[in-house]
């Protein structure tokens, strides 16, 4: 279902570049074959998604044979521990470089940018503890925000994130941040206080159009800026709730476009033509809930 390559062959074009996009299903526990395969295929680069981000850089902190391979993991990567991006390139003594990024964080701010939303000096509510929560709450704290609550369901795993971003030294002040149950009460209350609302859950994904994590029959606070990490549907049910409320929402496709124009510009080392790429998704998914 994935709408990527949609999009990455689409900028390709759009940039005169005869490359391709492929996806390609790695099952668990060959992501180190598969990524050192790539250099033999060819490729110049690749995306890794879930559930091999933390594994891709694992592989990428040791070469395979130190006499024909280098490896890099760059600072973004290192810090969320996880690799979105790879890319490979070849020195003059056709030694392979590759290297290992994470795009999810710029690309996160990046989207939210776009939308008009500053977070230096904001107060924001994370919901989820995920790996995509992660690089909302690394950007987050980067961008110097005043104060994060983390609210998860299982509470151990939100904190388990504030002592990572701790032991990260991303913290600027212990009371900074916290982490909390997500229940009705410490949603709604939070977010009373709140100027960002952060969607990092797959709760409101297709096929479960109906449901949100923001409860029935509550209004959203006005003042808040809903960012739902959810893009298809385009437009989910907590954004309309939020609409419905007169809060600002923005969607989930702005953090994908954002994270894979940075990747490929990477790749190319060309500006990536975001317009065209924003269209190529929305065209895809399109044609996914025609089908
Ligand atoms: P993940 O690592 O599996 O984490 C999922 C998170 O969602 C966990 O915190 C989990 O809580 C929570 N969760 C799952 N089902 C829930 C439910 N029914 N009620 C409450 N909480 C629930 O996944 P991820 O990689 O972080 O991705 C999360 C979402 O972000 C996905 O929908 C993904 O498609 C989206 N995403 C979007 C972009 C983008 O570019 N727009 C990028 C990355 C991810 P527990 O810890 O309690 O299980």
């Amino acid at each position: 279902h994935s709408v990527s390559p949609a999009m990455q062959n689409a900028a390709f074009e759009a940039l005169g570049l005869n490359w391709r996009y492929v996806p390609l299903p790695v099952p668990p526990g060959h992501i180190e074959v598969a990524v050192r395969g790539l250099a033999a295929l060819g490729f110049r680069g690749a995306n890794v998604t879930v559930p091999h981000k933390q594994a891709a850089l694992r592989v990428l902190e040791t070469p395979a044979s130190p006499l024909t391979e280098e490896v890099f993991v760059a600072p973004d990567a290192q810090a969320l521990g996880a690799v979105n991006t790879i890319v490979l390139a070849r020195s003059e003594d056709d030694t392979i470089i590759f290297s290992g990024h994470n795009t999810d964080e710029a690309g996160f701010l990046g989207a939210l940018r776009d939308g008009g939303f500053e977070p230096e000096g904001t107060s924001a509510v994370v919901v989820g503890a995920g790996g995509a929560a992660r690089a909302v709450v690394f950007a987050l704290m980067a961008a110097g925000a005043e104060t994060i609550t983390i609210l998860n369901r299982t509470v151990k795993r939100a904190r388990a994130l504030v002592s990572d971003l701790s032991s990260a030294g991303r913290m600027a002040h212990p009371r900074a941040i916290q982490a909390l149950p997500l229940t009705r009460e410490t949603l709604t209350e939070t977010v009373g206080g709140a100027q960002l609302l952060v969607n990092a859950t797959p709760v409101g994904m297709w096929p479960q159009v109906d449901a949100s994590v923001w409860p029935d029959g509550v209004a959203m606070p006005a003042q808040v800026t809903v960012f739902d990490l959810v893009y298809n549907p385009l437009e989910t049910k907590l954004q309309r709730q939020a609409r419905a409320s007169g809060a600002n929402a923005l969607d989930g496709l702005g953090m994908l476009v954002r994270q894979g124009a940075l990747a490929l510009e990477l790749w190319t080392g060309e500006e990536a033509p975001v317009p065209v790429m924003r269209r190529a998704c929305e065209q895809a998914l399109r044609t996914q809930a025609r089908s």
